[in-house]
């Protein structure tokens, strides 16, 4: 849908108003095909027009009979976006596509129809546009207006596509006023959100300044008209003032430096009005109204201007800027300072070369030569030579990689950016699938998704999703979390909660063991399990065995961290007890146990072989600590840990060189120490942390120091030190968890 025409009085009554304002470029009020051909023909390289001509009658075709509004022909429209893009100094490809941008979005033209016609890079641009126009930002919320910018830069592949979007939005603004009061401020505000930051962003000042301005007026119609007024009623005293300035300026550099151009003009309307408001005062208030532009021939000449202008007249402290020696991310170079003028009021000065005023008012534009880097495209196969332009243009800069990473984060981010279906933005890795999505909104959401839509459309649980898709979720309560989801899923949280899940449900499964165990061999001494358990004595005798209920402590004995008996010895006297043989647990849960094989062969002692071997017990090193051998009287070697303080006070001459024997894997006994909050449920937590790493875990002590935190040591069997640190960090993860270390000695 594209908005009105601009030939009415009234339009032609803001292009007046926005002639004080910062428009360098004129437009006039009806284009037509010829005033576009001419321009693209004055700065053209190859001043090949044919597909300007095509694309017009084509689009002249398609439009034909809808009207704007305004009664007037819809062509109107793209003629006057072409125009612009002109303006900007585009390649025909994209004035071209000026001309078609709506063709597809607004007629029965088809992507396959412009591709026979006018080529895959045309068609690949208006299908582009067309995407682009199909994303509605409903949120206006002033947090997702980011993610809506990154969006719509991460979309474009084709940085040129913006472009055309931002012409295409500077028309429509234009001509704003023809619609629906309603309509016009929801337009504005998503122009001031969204289009003129990134017009800022690619440092397209005038778009930038016209598009604020323009928002500014439908938003804020008193606040403008009341600037206007003000600003107007002293037309003529401000314009003396700035002839009088100007000449003292010229008059100070005629003898120095050959000045090409003095300009003062009033500040733009929306600056001024966000001055007022950020600092709370009036407009008579607002001193430095009007800002002076001198431009030079040289880098070195604007410094000196630069010294006259401070000798002249006195700087205001911490107004001074050099974007000459630090450009902006978007390219901006120039001298800013404000000094007190001859009337004891401030003015703002900036100084630069032309070429500096041509990036500040074309930004990347400026940098448009696409035709001529035509070769490296194509074996790029990427149409960025703007950023290999800029990086070139870049070259006197401290760190031009540093800007050039920047710029392109900003432009083609690794995330994708989809909706919710009530129209917020959230952003995710590339890759990212609507499980990340799900659990983004609430784990249970994640836990019980079985598929999704994207844009209405089904699409399995590994879809990757599309920059701008509406995402929806399908939960069912039959679905749970499954172990492959790891694979298909990009978010951390995501991870982390299917882990979560899976280890509770791994939980869930030992306590059922337990009890299958329990009641199997309680039965044998005639005692009734379930009763017990029901009586609540089972719980009664997991917390006097250190677990937190009788659920942990069947989870334990499912397990097989402890033997049965060691809870039937509670209910069955010992001599009836050594009777029998408990039945024990037929599937071990933990994988296959290493088995220690001879020290030896782990350990490779420097020019040595088969030397017995033993750890210290000091230090106990793991494989992936660094170690040193220590040569005992008749006992072999003792492996200690580099920096192990045992291992300082032996006798230096004894120590050798030791290293672990690569691929040779045996468990390692350790021990680990955790201090946590005295909490139901930590205990079994850890350990189910523990296990969830395959370790076995050996043996557990349990006790409380004087802030009655618990402080457990878990003696577990580990392969090596990476093992071990997995571990130690799987069991920092868990809340409740103050201090996880590795204990030696
Ligand atoms: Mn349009």
């Amino acid at each position: 849908m594209e908005l009105l025409p601009l030939t009415s009085k009234k339009s032609n009554q803001i292009k007046d108003e926005w002639s004080q304002c910062k428009t360098p470029f004129q437009t006039p009020s009806l284009v037509r095909i010829n005033n576009i051909i001419e321009n693209l023909k004055s700065y053209s390289k190859t001043g090949d027009v044919s597909l300007v001509e095509k694309a017009y009658i084509f689009s002249a075709k398609v439009h034909q009979g809808q009207v704007r509004l305004s009664g007037e022909p819809y062509l109107i429209h793209p003629l006057q976006v072409s125009y612009i893009l002109t303006q900007m100094k585009m390649d025909e490809i994209c004035v071209a596509t000026g001309l078609l941008h709506d063709t597809v979005e607004d007629t029965y033209a088809s992507i396959e129809e412009i591709k026979t016609l006018l080529g895959t890079e045309i068609a690949t641009m208006v299908d582009g546009l067309t995407k682009l126009s199909k994303i509605n930002f409903r949120s206006t919320e002033e947090r997702q207006a980011e993610n809506f910018r990154k969006m719509i830069l991460s979309m474009a592949k084709d940085i040129r596509v913006i472009l055309i979007k931002l012409a295409d939005r500077l028309h429509n603004m234009r001509t704003l006023e023809f619609l629906p009061a309603e309509k016009q401020k929801i337009i504005a505000q998503e122009t001031l959100d969204i289009y003129s930051p990134i017009a800022n962003r690619l440092g397209i000042d005038w778009i930038k300044a016209e598009l604020e301005n323009l928002a500014f007026k439908h938003l804020y119609p008193e606040k403008f008209n009341y600037l206007d007024e003000k600003i107007k009623t002293q037309q003529n005293k401000r314009n003396q003032y700035i002839e009088e300035v100007k000449k003292m300026i010229s008059k100070k550099l005629d003898s120095i430096t050959l000045c090409e151009e003095i300009k003062g003009r009033v500040k733009q309307y929306y600056s001024i009005f966000k001055k007022m408001l950020h600092q709370q005062i009036d407009f008579d208030q607002v001193y430095d109204l009007i800002a002076f532009r001198i431009i030079v021939g040289s880098i070195k000449d604007c410094y000196e201007v630069l010294g006259i202008i401070h000798s002249v007249w006195k700087p205001v402290p911490g107004r001074f800027k050099d974007f000459i020696a630090m450009p902006k991310a978007n390219m901006y170079q120039s001298l800013h300072t404000t000094v007190i003028g001859p009337y004891g009021e401030r003015m703002e000065i900036q100084i630069r070369t032309p070429e500096m005023q041509q990036i500040a008012e074309e930004g990347i534009a400026a940098h448009w030569k696409y035709k001529e880097d035509k070769e490296i495209d194509k074996r790029d196969g990427q149409m960025f030579s703007w950023l290999r332009q800029m990086l070139e243009w870049q070259h006197e800069l401290k760190d031009p990689k540093e800007f050039l990473e920047t710029f392109r984060t900003n432009l083609f981010p690794d995330e994708v950016y989809v909706f919710t279906p009530k129209g917020e933005v959230k952003a995710f890795p590339q890759g990212a699938t609507p499980l990340d999505f799900a659990y983004s909104i609430h784990t249970d959401v994640g836990n019980r998704c079985v598929g999704a839509r994207a844009n209405s459309r089904m699409v399995q649980i590994n879809y990757q999703m599309l920059n701008g898709d509406t995402i929806e979720i399908i939960t069912s309560n039959r679905q749970n979390p499954r172990k492959d989801w790891l694979k298909i899923v990009k978010t951390s949280r995501a991870r982390t909660k299917i882990r979560q899940w899976n280890r509770l449900e791994q939980q869930n499964d030992n306590i059922k063991k337990g009890k299958e165990l329990c009641q199997q061999n309680f039965k044998k001494y005639n005692v009734d399990f379930t009763k017990l358990y029901k009586s609540g004595e089972i719980k009664k005798s997991g917390e006097e065995l250190g677990f937190h209920d009788g659920q942990d402590l069947l989870a334990a004995i499912g397990y097989g961290k402890i033997p049965v008996n060691h809870l039937i010895k509670k209910f069955v006297p010992p001599e009836k007890l050594e009777q029998q043989q408990p039945i024990r647990q037929k599937k071990k849960p933990v994988k296959k146990k290493l088995k220690s094989p001879a020290q030896s062969r782990v350990i490779q002692v420097k020019g040595l072989d088969n030397i017995l071997t033993n750890f210290a017990k000091c230090c106990n090193p793991l494989p992936g600590d660094k170690i040193i051998g220590y040569i005992t009287k008749g006992k072999g070697v003792t492996i200690h840990t580099e920096g192990c303080p045992r291992l300082l006070d032996t006798n230096p001459e004894r120590r050798i060189e030791t290293n672990w024997t690569p691929d040779k894997e045996f468990t390692h006994t350790t021990k680990i120490k955790v201090i946590c909050h005295n909490t139901p449920g930590l205990l079994a937590e850890i350990s189910g942390a523990i296990s969830q790493q395959e370790i076995n875990i050996k043996g557990a002590a349990i006790s409380t120091n004087k802030s009655h935190q618990s402080v457990c040591i878990f003696e577990v069997e580990v392969k090596n030190l990476d093992h071990l640190h997995d571990t130690i960090s799987a069991i920092q993860h868990i809340k409740g968890v103050k201090k996880v270390v590795r204990m030696r000695l």
